[in-house]
């Protein structure tokens, strides 16, 4: 095992010298957002980053960039369109508050972003991290970003311990990200910087397995030293999820299908779904209240989702119905979609699957 240098590890311009000379070999140019780069793109692109792999993000950002090529275009969309967009990549969170984000931008900057990093982390769903890669990479202004990647090479590089969730933790990491950031009087580097640390992490600090042999930081890394990579970063204290189950009322009238768009907060906000109950009596009640009279159910293979905070066991029933009913519940968006077209409204996972189910 290599000695762990102590002087070298302390030495910012050495380690982002390191890094960048990787960049210029190794680093990923050829992303889709990272071609014309604008502030535009790169927080699309960091957003649907967020929770999901960049091969798995691509396609997604394809399709976004060619239907929202711009903020203004964002902002002008529907929730259900932008919703739709999104439908298959999770967290729905996120593209709600792209699009509130993009109308604050279009009502206050103009559409343009703002250049401050505290203006930016204004903007819903934006935090320091995501303010600091789209003011970086768009613009090359110097603030360091501290994503789930960066975190795993700083906290092995310098055997940071803890669970980065942790306060404490979290401020040692921002501490060194903030000093490995150049500064312009060396060169002012900072958004090829900030890519070469997401490529570290993403390709070589990876999270099992990290290619130790092939990193630029290896010589002075305290973590291949020890020899302690997986010790880095430390885990989450671990909690037993939580078991909730539900029906969820498929009603089917030909080759249509029932769904109702869900209140705009909470799971699965803003998409449309099947009308959720805890007992296929009440499911059937919920039908009647809806107009919609049913001749017979069949229970469908159920099936888990897993939240981040609890399990939920899904047992899809179909109500076969005879006639569509044509009475409204007040304040309750619903339509019968076809299951022989694209469905083009967000839909949830569970949703999409109960469909595939049905048009197997
Ligand atoms: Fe990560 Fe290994 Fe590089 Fe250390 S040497 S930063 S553990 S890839």
């Amino acid at each position: 095992m290599p000695p762990v240098t102590k002087e070298k590890t302390h030495n910012s311009s050495m380690f982002s010298d390191a890094v960048l000379n990787w960049f210029d070999q190794h680093g990923r140019k050829h992303l889709p957002w990272q071609q014309d780069i604008t502030p535009y793109k790169v927080w699309i692109s960091e957003v649907m980053l967020q929770q999901t792999q960049v091969t798995t993000v691509i396609p997604y950002f394809k399709r976004f960039m060619a239907s929202f090529p711009t903020v203004h275009d964002l902002a002008k969309a529907s929730q259900d369109d932008v919703l739709h967009h999104w439908t298959g990549l999770g967290y729905y969170a996120r593209a709600r508050n792209l699009h509130k984000a993009a109308n604050t931008l279009v009502e206050k900057y103009n559409g343009e972003f703002p250049y401050s990093l505290e203006e930016v982390m204004d903007l819903p769903g934006i935090g320091r991290s995501t303010a600091g890669a789209i003011l970086s990479l768009s613009r090359n202004m110097r603030f360091p970003i501290l994503d789930g990647n960066v975190k795993r090479v700083l906290a092995r590089y310098y055997a940071i311990g803890g669970w980065p969730g942790q306060k404490k933790v979290e401020n040692q990491l921002w501490e060194v990200a903030e000093k490995n950031t150049p500064t312009n009087s060396e060169g002012g580097r900072c958004a090829n910087y900030t890519q070469v640390m997401m490529d570290l992490g993403a390709m070589i600090c990876t999270r099992s397995k990290p290619k130790c042999d092939e990193c630029p930081l290896q010589a002075d890394c305290i973590a291949y030293a020890q020899g302690a990579q997986a010790d880095y970063p430390g885990k989450k204290p671990k909690k037993a999820l939580p078991e909730k189950s539900t029906f969820m009322m498929v009603a089917q009238f030909n080759s249509q299908v029932y769904l109702e768009q869900r209140p705009s907060t909470g799971l699965w906000g803003g998409l449309y779904g099947f009308i959720e109950v805890s007992s296929i009596e009440e499911g059937m009640e919920q039908l009647a209240k809806r107009g919609i009279s049913v001749d017979e159910t069949r229970t469908l293979e159920g099936f888990r989702h897993t939240f981040s905070h609890f399990h939920l066991d899904i047992t899809p029933v179909v109500a076969v119905v005879n006639s569509a009913p044509t009475k409204r519940v007040a304040e309750m968006a619903f339509r019968w979609f076809s299951l022989n077209e694209p469905i083009e409204v967000g839909l949830a996972a569970p949703t999409t699957k109960i469909i595939q189910q049905l048009v197997r």
